[in-house]
């Protein structure tokens, strides 16, 4: 069984807490791994090496080098991919057809872009005149923002985790990354690639362990923590943001969404089945940008459930390496049961059940893991907690509109505004309905199609903040303004 150590200045080491807990493999329900928790203490040394790396070597260190390695991380990902895969795979359970082309190498991207960002990066200037005609001029200069606490789920682990930890590297900070509990290989074998591009001890640090009373609220909470970037569920959100309001301190946040896609009768109906297929079922529904709210002009509701349904029928479970395999598990037990409560709440709340509602039988080594079938709901009260509340499975409510006005108002109608889909062939609708959505993320005619130059983010509860390209630089880096007189 292998060992995940904690990586603190440089080094892997065993937790002082002494625990160990287990890394399960969603697929088959048994423990691949051991994890060793981080405790207070480990946490307030990784606070201290990356705060001296920040006062040390690292802040000295000329940009130019530090963006070569930077980019150095991602060259050394792309060298060990099939580890990577591996790791991501085993923590996961996700079809290797998912992981080998978005996972790993969007972590490797996420260290390209933003060494590119850095390397072009310019600031203002604002020449100014003076009562004494002598002028002067304004301009703006970036520092890094300090230690950087990043703090990441289990959906997307590397992708996620490393959307965040390289654009704090590239604006010169030093962080502390905490991995989900559920997925942490990937972030450990960061500290591998950290050491062999030669970054300096403490610049890159994980602890392992969970949230209330474990490592994530040990890190959250401590002083030598100057911005806390987080990525997970609205309520744990919730509880960082009140973690960050002592000492004041900056929070980026990317939460839940309840997200909607519109199908207009004038839609390229064939692209249309094609990208809700995707856009509800990838990654089993674990996706933040996933769509579980499908509403569909009344003219084409009909056809377009029967062929959803169809497709979505098509998505056979099965082992990660298997090209045939459609879907993969949910991410745990309690994942699992969790969305199989919501299953078993369904029909009693009115639903008709077009497909899926329950769990496949699986044989041999998979029979114990996390499966749910691909469910397709209609005939849902929008007041229900199953069209209101965040599922994160394989699973879709569809229901009819009939006109822009009414499909704005459902789509709308959320406490989350992460992202939304449109599907029409007429580009004035799309351009007049789009800035309308309450939303971070408006796709039309397309799903999940990510520009890394662009903000990320959401609205409502959904996320504080935008992250991507240049605008990461708001969070990532503190904005001074220099006025210098003539
Ligand atoms: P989660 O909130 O349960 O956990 C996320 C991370 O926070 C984990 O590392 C966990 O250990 C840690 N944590 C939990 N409680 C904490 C606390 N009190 N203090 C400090 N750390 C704490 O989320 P999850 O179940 O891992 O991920 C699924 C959720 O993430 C979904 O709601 C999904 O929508 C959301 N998500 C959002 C985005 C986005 O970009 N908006 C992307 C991916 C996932």
């Amino acid at each position: 069984m292998k060992d995940i150590l904690n990586f603190i200045d440089g080094v892997y080491c065993e937790g002082n807490t002494g625990r160990w807990f287990d890394d399960i493999n969603p697929c088959t329900g048994r423990t691949h791994a051991r994890i060793s928790e981080a405790g207070s203490e480990d946490v307030d040394r990784a606070v201290g090496a990356a705060r001296r790396a920040l006062s040390g070597p690292w802040s000295q260190m000329p940009q130019a080098e530090r963006i070569g390695m930077i980019r150095a991380v991602a060259d050394e990902i792309d060298r060990r991919f099939d580890t990577f895969l591996e790791a991501e795979v085993a923590d996961t359970g996700k079809p290797h057809s998912l992981a080998s082309v978005v996972d790993i190498p969007r972590g490797a991207a996420n260290f390209r872009i933003f060494a590119d960002i850095i390397a072009n990066l310019s600031e203002h200037a604002f020449p100014m005149d003076t009562a004494d005609g002598s002028g002067a001029l304004n301009y703006t200069a970036r520092r890094p923002k300090g230690v950087v606490a990043v703090i990441s789920p289990w959906n997307l682990p590397l992708l996620l985790m490393t959307w965040k930890v390289a654009p704090a590297l590239a604006c010169g900070n030093t962080v502390v990354a905490k991995p989900s509990e559920e997925t942490p290989a990937t972030c450990t074998l960061l500290g591998d690639v950290m050491n062999a591009v030669g970054m300096p001890p403490g610049v890159f640090n994980v602890v392992h362990g969970f949230g209330p009373g474990s490592a994530g609220e040990a890190l959250t909470h401590h002083p030598g923590i100057d911005a806390i970037t987080f990525t997970g569920e609205t309520r744990t959100g919730e509880a960082i943001m009140k973690a960050a309001a002592v000492g004041t301190r900056d929070i980026s946040s990317e939460l839940g969404g309840k997200n909607a896609a519109l199908i207009f009768a004038d839609c390229d109906i064939d692209a249309a089945i094609e990208g809700t297929v995707r856009s509800t079922f990838t990654n089993c529904g674990q996706v933040c940008l996933c769509t579980e709210r499908i509403y569909v002009e009344r003219p084409i509701f009909d056809e377009f459930v029967t062929r959803l349904k169809t497709e979505a029928e098509k998505l056979r479970p099965g082992a990660p390496s298997d090209g045939a395999t459609g879907i993969g598990p949910l991410i745990s037990a309690q994942h699992r049961d969790k969305v199989v409560g919501y299953l078993e709440r369904a029909q009693s709340a009115g639903a008709t059940v077009v497909t899926g509602g329950d769990t496949p039988a699986m044989d041999g080594e998979f029979a114990e893991g996390f499966w749910v079938r691909p469910t397709i709901w209609t005939g849902l009260s929008e007041e229900s907690p199953l069209v209101k509340e965040e599922i994160f499975g394989p699973v879709c409510h569809i229901g009819p509109f009939d006109s822009e006005e009414e499909a704005l108002q459902l789509a709308n109608a959320t406490d989350y505004g992460l992202a939304a889909t449109l599907w029409t062939q007429n580009l004035g609708r799309a351009h007049k309905i789009a800035p309308r959505l309450e939303v971070g993320i408006v796709w039309v005619n397309t799903w999940n199609l990510r520009d890394l130059r662009t903000p990320f983010g959401g609205s409502k509860q959904s996320g504080i903040g935008r992250e991507g390209g240049a605008y990461s630089l708001e969070f990532y880096s503190e904005l001074s303004n220099i006025c210098i007189k003539m």
